[in-house]
């Protein structure tokens, strides 16, 4: 580890933040031919987008957000294939367990055909690897969802763009401001022509002038690991009810107005951590299981085991299991505001943050590196502009 930067300390794009945001734009900006130049504190990700299901949620966005999310699937499955991690497309399983799940569920498959696809209780059960929970009514295929194993998509994209001409990484380096186009970090001076900040939730420690304008808070979610009971295989990612209240394809439908009295009623211990319930499988077999969410300015680190029993109770129930077994748990953190999903927003002329301020960074982060580079104007009009290159 040098304590200085390396020589190709000038570039077209410096980047902050090495997790998916940061490593979608970067990604973008090679294949644009510029030269970057990546940043993090920390000595490889460690945030959110390892933190997650890995789970591009592209079905059940809407409107722009579906959009961005189409895009960004073919940015996963392109640097999946480039950078040797995996992927899958095997879609998402939404389960039914009451009529009016199946209410939300049918409402979206009308409105999506051939993307949203109605299966009946015996093929859900089938997809859970055996018999899942007995009240299961029927389910929906969501065809356009994607899977990556989070703790490996985000080091091996990384490793991937170290190997591209151009391209520069300088771990445990601390961004610490720009100012006419020379940021200044913890390791010296670097030259850009524009600088990306992809920092996720520690917007509000760098600009945090933003983030209260922008109502970006912290939101913190309890997650575990666990082992498939069985040894089950379960393909697609597994949406529950709670999952029909947050993600706005399923919220939007009139139906899911009569799911959320119902849920009041039926499963308010999932409402008051507000709850996300769903799983997916990683490569080795082990169940990711969450969610709770939690908002607060700086988040308490103490993990509640009442959460973690509900989520797991919860989510052996969907099984048709008995209790699961923990190999790990952990508190994962992401940006969030009431106001916006994401936020662009440039404090300079030659400074742009980039946020996800919703739960989908992993869903539409190559997608907003599209827009991102097509907001900034031409690449020609960046290289020209640039500071020399790397
Ligand atoms: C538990 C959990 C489950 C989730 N599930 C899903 C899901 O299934 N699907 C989905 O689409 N999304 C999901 N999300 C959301 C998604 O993970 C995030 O939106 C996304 O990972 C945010 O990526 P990021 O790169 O912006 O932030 P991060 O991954 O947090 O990366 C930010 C990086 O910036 C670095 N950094 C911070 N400050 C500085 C500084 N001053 N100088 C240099 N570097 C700095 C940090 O070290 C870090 O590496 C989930 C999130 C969590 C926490």
């Amino acid at each position: 580890m040098t304590s200085t930067l390396p020589a190709a300390d000038a570039c077209d794009i410096l980047i902050v933040g090495a997790g998916i945001t940061g490593l979608a734009h970067a990604a973008e900006a090679v294949s644009r031919g510029l030269s970057v130049h990546i940043i993090d504190r920390d000595f490889h990700a460690a945030g959110a987008s390892v933190r997650n299901f890995g789970h591009a949620c592209v079905t059940a966005q809407s409107g722009e957000l579906l959009e961005l999310a189409r895009t960004a699937r073919e940015g996963w499955l392109r640097h999946s294939e480039l950078a040797g991690f995996f992927s899958v497309e095997s879609g998402g399983l939404a389960v039914a367990r009451s009529g009016a799940e199946l209410g939300v569920i049918e409402e979206l498959a009308a409105a999506r055909p051939g993307e949203v696809e109605l299966v009946p209780a015996h093929d859900v059960h089938h997809r859970l690897g055996g018999s899942g929970d007995p009240a299961i009514v029927g389910g929906a295929l969501l065809h356009s969802d994607v899977r990556v194993d989070p703790r490996e998509a985000v080091g091996r994209l990384a490793l991937w763009l170290a190997a591209q001409p151009n391209v520069t990484f300088s771990w445990r380096t601390s961004y610490r401001g720009s100012s006419d186009g020379v940021a200044q970090t913890s390791r010296g001076t670097i030259k850009a022509a524009h600088t990306l900040v992809c920092v996720g939730h520690d917007l509000d420690q760098v600009y945090p002038e933003l983030a209260e304008e922008f109502e970006v808070k912290r939101c913190g979610l309890q997650m575990a690991l666990v082992e498939a009971p069985g040894g089950r295989r379960i393909s697609q990612a597994v949406l529950s009810g709670t999952s029909m209240l947050r993600y706005p394809a399923f919220a939007e439908t009139a139906a899911a107005a009569a799911l959320r009295t119902e849920m009041e009623e039926r499963s308010p211990e999932l409402l008051s951590i507000d709850a996300n319930l769903m799983f997916t499988q990683r490569p080795d077999g082990s169940l990711i299981v969450g969610d709770s969410h939690i908002t607060a300015a700086t988040m308490d680190p103490f993990l509640d085991e009442a959460t973690s029993d509900t989520l797991l109770r919860a989510t052996a129930t969907l099984l048709g299991t008995g209790p699961l077994a923990v190999r790990q748990r952990w508190q994962g953190i992401y940006a969030t505001s009431a106001r916006q999903s994401f936020l662009i927003e440039s404090p300079s002329a030659t400074v742009t943050t980039v946020t996800v301020t919703s739960g989908i960074g992993m869903t539409i982060s190559f997608g907003l590196a599209r827009r991102t580079f097509e907001t900034l104007g031409s690449t020609r009009r960046l290289a020209a502009s640039s500071a020399g290159g790397a």
